[in-house]
């Protein structure tokens, strides 16, 4: 991995693997900047809700995230994002964005808007970043310095989200969540399967400072330097 040059990291993975925990802490140790793409799908779905459009009408919801001013923090340790003016960095982890953010991520067109963001994020950062979503080892950053997939069986994906909502929700629905956005989110991406050289991590038995101790040493010696058990790279 290049240290002298730009670094860019992509990290793709289901609901509940981590994945933004994980990559705030790889970018905070690397000193590398940091972008959650799932935030900006999430302040696409919560402006679709502000101004009552209709979901289901593709076209208009197309054009009002096309148009839309967004900006977005890359800092791991002060996350912000804002979408015409408004700051909605607390206000897109409402279950209600939750339970439709969904279907505003699978209107290509939105999707297509959104990708021509990220990539000029990515391009713009002068030291390098780290970026997780469910698409960016393979469509957004498909030629990033390290592309890793992160897993975990599901009711530890379950658990975890469960600690995190804490008693606001009880496991039976944190479940049903969990599940339902697999589902939801299969036609972005199949979780279950990397790409060509991206490196699966299973953080199933791991906790947080051992799987971004994982990927910093991918990062740091290649992808192939790994005997971890917990790690495989995809032929
Ligand atoms: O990662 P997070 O759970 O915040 O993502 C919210 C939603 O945004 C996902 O459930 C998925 O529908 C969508 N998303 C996406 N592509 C990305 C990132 C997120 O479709 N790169």
């Amino acid at each position: 991995m290049p240290q002298d040059s730009r670094t860019v990291i992509a990290i793709d993975g289901p609901s509940g693997s981590g994945k933004s925990s994980t990559s705030k802490g790889v970018a905070s140790r690397l000193g590398l900047a940091y972008l959650d793409t799932g935030a900006m799908y999430r302040a696409a779905a919560w402006l679709v809700r502000e101004r009552g459009t209709d979901p289901q009408d593709r076209a208009a919801v197309a054009e009002l995230v096309a148009g839309a001013e967004l900006a977005i923090s890359t800092s791991p340790t002060q996350p912000q994002i804002r979408i015409e003016g408004h700051d909605v960095t607390e206000a897109i982890r409402d279950p209600e964005i939750s339970a439709t953010v969904s279907n505003v991520a699978t209107n290509q067109d939105v999707r297509r808007s959104l990708i021509a963001r990220q990539r000029a994020i990515i391009a713009a950062s002068p030291t390098g970043i780290v970026v997780e979503g469910r698409d960016i080892t393979t469509v957004v950053a498909p030629d990033a310095d390290l592309r890793i997939l992160l897993v975990a069986d599901p009711q530890a994906r379950v658990t975890r989200r469960h600690a995190e909502l804490g008693d606001r929700v009880d496991e039976a629905a944190v479940t049903d969540q969990v599940l339902r956005r697999d589902r939801d989110d299969s036609t972005v991406a199949a979780f279950t399967e990397a790409a060509e050289g991206v490196t699966v991590v299973d953080s199933t038995h791991l906790d947080l400072p051992q799987v971004i101790a994982t990927i910093c040493r991918l990062a740091t010696e290649g992808p192939t330097s790994t005997a971890e058990p917990t790690t495989q790279e995809q032929p």
